[in-house]
């Protein structure tokens, strides 16, 4: 596991998807979602599954269906305050998107078991054909792998986040001011004298 980044692609992701269409309180969710899948750690803890089981670590909290599941919550919850409801897709989207960024930043790293990525089809372990981080012998904790992290997942997630952001930035500024807007500048509803 990333012991101390697993929260940053869900702050990259906010940054190029902005807060026009994720609003900020939803960033703090993303954030949440990103670290909570490791909680799985309790259920083995509590003697409910094995280490290696579906519901032991790595397991269903560590797959898509988790991804699905979440994204349907979140996409209610937006679609019931009117003032979300329009971008409901948007914030269901993020909140999947942070979820798999948990598993993606699991696998890439080249040690512990691999995730459960297809539950609820089945719980056997998946693991990514491509491991590049190197991890093998660093202890969980300590200055040593938080520069590795930073080095391997924190440079690869800012230079997506600045281009991301970049590249938003100058769709947004091609495009021309929102209808709606518009339309309200050239009726005002109260005219004051
Ligand atoms: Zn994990």
């Amino acid at each position: 596991m990333a012991t101390y980044l697993h929260v940053a692609p869900a702050l990259a992701l906010a940054v190029v998807i902005g807060p026009q269409r994720v609003p900020w309180p939803w960033w703090l969710v993303g954030a949440l979602v990103a670290v909570a899948p490791d909680a799985d750690m309790l259920l083995v803890r509590w003697h409910i599954d094995v280490y290696g089981g579906t519901y032991g670590h790595r397991g269903f909290t560590h797959s898509l269906g988790m991804a699905a599941l979440l994204a349907c919550a979140a996409w209610l919850v937006a679609r019931a305050r009117p003032k979300q409801r329009a971008r409901s897709g948007w914030i269901a989207a993020y909140i999947s998107l942070c979820l798999l960024s948990h598993p993606l930043l699991d696998g890439v790293i080249n040690r512990g078991i691999c995730s459960a990525w297809l539950w609820p089809l089945h719980g056997e372990r998946l693991c990514l054909p491509w491991r590049p981080v190197p991890m093998a012998g660093v202890p969980l904790f300590g200055a040593e792998r938080l520069g590795r992290e930073l080095l391997w997942l924190g440079t690869p997630l800012l230079c997506v986040s600045a281009l991301g952001w970049g590249l938003r930035r100058l769709i947004m500024a091609g495009c021309p001011a929102e209808p709606k807007r518009r339309e309200t500048e050239r009726h005002p509803r109260h005219r004051h004298p």
